[in-house]
């Protein structure tokens, strides 16, 4: 094999149309349609033949063709409003300006593994990419000055075969970057960005593409160029492949090489986001340049904590990447001497003790004074999980909070749904997505007219999927007869109940068999029938998961289920469009608690979808009762057969019970009650669950906030964070000292709610100042012997006693019911982030 260099040639645009171009290189594309028309206009069949990639669409399309467009009366016109449209949603004030108008520039780095923002770019395996993407296009619509940080995989992640046999087979494509709406980024002077990275007796180089997604920038660093050995080109080769040398190389030319990428660029964050633990070696290569700078290495550590944000995903502990101490050492001893850490010190900054590795969770943890997890579920799961590092801080108060997430409405709402509620809803609906009150408007959409659209949205899906799954059946050399009855699959009047996720097991795709003969009764009901659409990869080393596909490409042939129970290949941003516009009940029914979030969920209910999920995620937050359906009842299993079962006889019975009836009630050929139902969903699903909100909450909560402190750190040469590296250090040292000496109580009888408890306390403080502690009386509800709903209130500091004892006194107001309260001491400065910043806490009695 000889190598070659690659470049592309775009055609001459007609001067007229020039700005297709632009249009091509930004990803605005992917959410706006009267964009994607400017190349579909042209030529539908090349659009769908280039998998709707603009840049190759112009790549491969005829000149005569453009000029045919250019002197197209009604193309101009699609052209001018389409520039129009695009100028000013680049140029145009936005919601960050004029909330924070003296944050400009002030950069905030996103930085993630994998970022879904389109079909064309297959650089993303599931939720969290597509989060990622929808994250960035948020940002932009808010005009928030973020900057993206993820990788460039060659092969990106695998498109997915389904072969005769019902199996699984992987596909690793060969994206050519200079196809693709991307390129190389350049310095002043014009040169490509290159960036290196040491690793292990070598140095690697990374090349940086920028890739524009509306008013944002997402940098992807890329090692495939030849200058790195063949081995070092390969890094970036697949995402989520390759072995634990493979991810801890990717992980570090994320982190570190991330970081250099933006310094090369010019870009200075203020404020960092870790999505996800596979960036968190940023923290340390963040290290490493202050401590270049002179800063001593724990001030620098403060310093980096206090202006970065972690996002975990992940609520069981076994989902954590990890490597052992051995590899940390083989890959990080040369680093170490530039951090002015000990070996110790660096590895205890991610050690798991249980485990015996070095986490990447814990290391993003280590150095984030902000952490949260993706929905008020997961935030609980994620706070009892890493309770173990908050000493005998009540699980609540572990200070892990919860932004649930949400979808970028526009990318995934179907057109005529788009339409609809433009005619129906306040004008300016679609730049005020979080509005509720706009979206009480739903309910004057006539009944017919939402049903005719929701109608024409599923015969459009079963025409789509008839056609992939004749398209497979060709390929897989199926016989004639077996690409005929194609013709007979699905009925777009039945009731439509649509699965597509990642195979995970956790996810428990195969659920709905439990019970084959109940299965076969409901989808083969002559009069009420029931279809179900399956999508979904697993992880190529997944082997459960790749029986479980398997196992429902067997079901689909057998024939109580044959055209009624479908599966469809390679799921992907485009095939969830697909599915999530053009079914009637969208099922979800992982194993709770172990789903963080989940989104598509979300994606459905923007078109009239209902949800019919397990209450886990984002679902107990949004289920009313009346806005979709519930499986269980929210419990807690220790057993995952027995809840398996219970579930699944949940499942069968909602379905038999509920959603069957609601479906097939119809009233003048319409179902009304389902209907409502619609309406509901959509009323409450679609403004909250959206990354508009879900961004700004991180702007009004982390961003700024973070922003703020790093610029305070900062100041004077590191002073403040080194005044608070120092008062931290000495609390640790001396907090064994504190203690709570008495605990008094006026009178502990004939009570009632609302009287007066005075509460005193004799405290000793050691050799910690009264100024740097608070005492405060803890109280809430006793619940199985613990306390919980916790509550704090202040205490007065009355006098000094002697010996640095002091008395305190508070008072509370008794709310109803059966109480438990305490008195406990924690410390506390105006440098905080939140108040168990430094988790020590000691308590009067009896707790913790
Ligand atoms: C939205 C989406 C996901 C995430 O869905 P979950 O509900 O989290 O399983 C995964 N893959 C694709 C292609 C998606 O569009």
């Amino acid at each position: 094999m000889f190598s070659f260099h690659t470049l592309s040639v775009i055609p001459r645009l007609p001067a007229n149309i020039s700005r297709v171009n632009e249009i091509a290189y930004n990803f605005w594309f992917s959410w706006n349609r009267p964009a994607r028309e400017l190349f579909f206009r042209i030529n539908s069949e090349l659009w769908d033949d280039v998998y709707h990639n603009p840049v190759k669409f112009l790549l491969r399309v005829k000149q005569e063709e453009l000029h045919a467009a250019a002197d197209n009366p009604e193309y101009l016109t699609l052209y001018r409003n389409v520039m129009e449209h695009f100028d000013g949603y680049v140029q145009g004030k936005k919601w960050y300006h004029t909330r924070y108008p003296g944050h400009a520039g002030q950069y905030i780095a996103y930085f993630s593994a994998e970022f879904g923002l389109h079909e064309s770019h297959p650089i993303y395996s599931g939720g969290l990419g597509l989060l990622a993407g929808d994250h960035l296009k948020s940002a932009s619509d808010l005009g928030l000055p973020l900057v993206g940080v993820g990788l460039l995989y060659k092969h990106g992640y695998f498109t997915q075969r389904i072969n005769a046999e019902g199996r699984q087979e992987v596909e690793y494509p060969y994206l050519n970057f200079h196809e693709m709406p991307m390129c190389p980024a350049t310095r002043e002077d014009g040169k490509e960005i290159l960036i290196t990275v040491e690793l292990p007796g070598r140095r690697v180089y990374a090349r940086v593409w920028r890739v524009k997604v509306g008013r944002v920038d997402l940098y992807l660093l890329d090692t495939d160029i030849g200058r790195n050995c063949r081995e070092d080109r390969d890094i970036t080769a697949q995402l989520y492949g390759g072995n634990k040398d493979v991810r801890m190389a990717q992980e570090i030319v994320l982190g570190i090489g991330g970081v250099k990428a933006l310094r090369e660029l010019k870009i200075n964050p203020y404020m960092w986001h870790i999505n996800e633990g596979h960036a968190a070696f940023l923290c340390l290569e963040r290290l490493r340049e202050k401590v270049q700078e002179g800063v001593n290495p724990q001030v620098a550590a403060e310093a980096v904590t206090a202006n970065t944000l972690f996002t975990t995903h992940t609520p069981v502990p076994a989902g954590h990447d990890v490597y052992t101490a051995e590899m940390m050492d083989h890959y990080f001893s040369h680093y170490l001497g530039e951090t002015g850490l000990s070996r110790d010190e660096f590895i205890s900054l991610g050690w798991d003790h249980d485990r015996c590795v070095f986490n990447m969770t814990y290391l993003a943890m280590r150095f984030a004074d902000f952490v949260n997890g993706v929905s008020e579920l997961h935030g609980h799961v994620s706070r009892c999980m890493f309770s173990k590092f908050f000493g005998s801080i009540p699980p609540e108060e572990v200070p892990i909070f919860h932004v649930t997430n949400g979808v970028h409405t526009e990318t995934m709402m179907a057109e005529v749904m788009k339409e609809l509620f433009s005619e129906y809803l306040a004008p300016d609906w679609r730049t005020n997505i979080s509005n509720f009150d706009s979206w009480e408007r739903v309910e004057s959409i006539p009944d017919d007219v939402l049903w005719a659209v929701h109608l024409g949205l599923k015969k459009k899906t079963v025409d789509f999927i008839r056609h992939r799954l004749k398209m497979q059946r060709i390929r897989n050399y199926e016989p004639a007869e077996r690409v005929a009855e194609l013709e007979k699959y699905l009925d777009p009047e039945a009731l439509t109940i649509g699965f597509a996720r990642r195979f995970a097991t956790y996810k428990r795709a195969t659920l709905i068999f439990r019970d084959l003969a109940r299965l076969t009764r409901l989808i083969n009901d002559s009069s009420r029938p029931v279809q179900i659409i399956f999508a979904g990869k697993a992880h190529p080393a997944d082997h459960p998961g790749q029986e479980m596909i398997k196992r429902i490409n067997d079901f689909t042939r057998e024939d109580p289920f044959r055209g009624k129970i479908v599966f469809l290949e390679n799921y992907d941003i485009n095939v969830a469009r697909h599915l999530v516009q053009g079914v009637d009940v969208w099922l979800n029914n992982p194993r709770r608690p172990e789903e963080a979030s989940g989104t598509s969920g979300m994606k459905a209910a923007l078109n009239g979808v209902l949800n019919f999920s397990v209450l886990d995620g984002w679902w107990p937050e949004a289920f009313n009762g009346k806005n979709g359906f519930a499986i269980g009842e929210g419990k807690e299993y220790c057993n995952e057969e027995v809840q398996d079962l219970e579930d699944s006889l949940s499942l069968y019975a909602v379905l038999e019970e509920q959603i069957i009836p609601l479906y097939y009630q119809r009233q003048a050929g319409l179902p009304g009650e389902w209907l409502k139902y619609m309406k509901n969903s959509i009323k409450t699903v679609v403004p909250y669950f959206s990354t508009e909100r879900m961004v700004r909450e991180y702007a009004e909560r982390y961003y700024v906030s973070g922003i703020t402190r790093g610029i305070h750190f900062r100041q004077e040469d590191f002073s403040v964070a080194a005044r608070l590296e120092a008062f931290k250090e000495f609390i640790r040292d001396n907090w064994h000292q504190v203690s709570v000496a008495t605990l008094e109580t006026a009178s502990y009888t004939g009570l009632s709610a609302g009287d007066t408890l005075n509460v005193n306390a004799t405290v000793y403080l050691g050799s910690i100042w009264q100024e740097d502690v608070v005492v405060e009386i803890a109280y809430g509800e006793v619940d199985n012997n613990n306390l919980t709903g916790i509550k704090a209130v202040p205490m007065k500091m009355e006098k000094k006693l002697e010996d640095n004892t002091f008395l305190y006194s508070g008072k509370l107001i008794l709310p109803r019911g059966a109480l438990g309260y305490t008195v406990r001491v924690r410390p506390s400065s105006p440098d905080f982030t939140h108040k168990f910043e430094v988790p020590l806490v000691t308590w009067a009695c009896g707790m913790g």
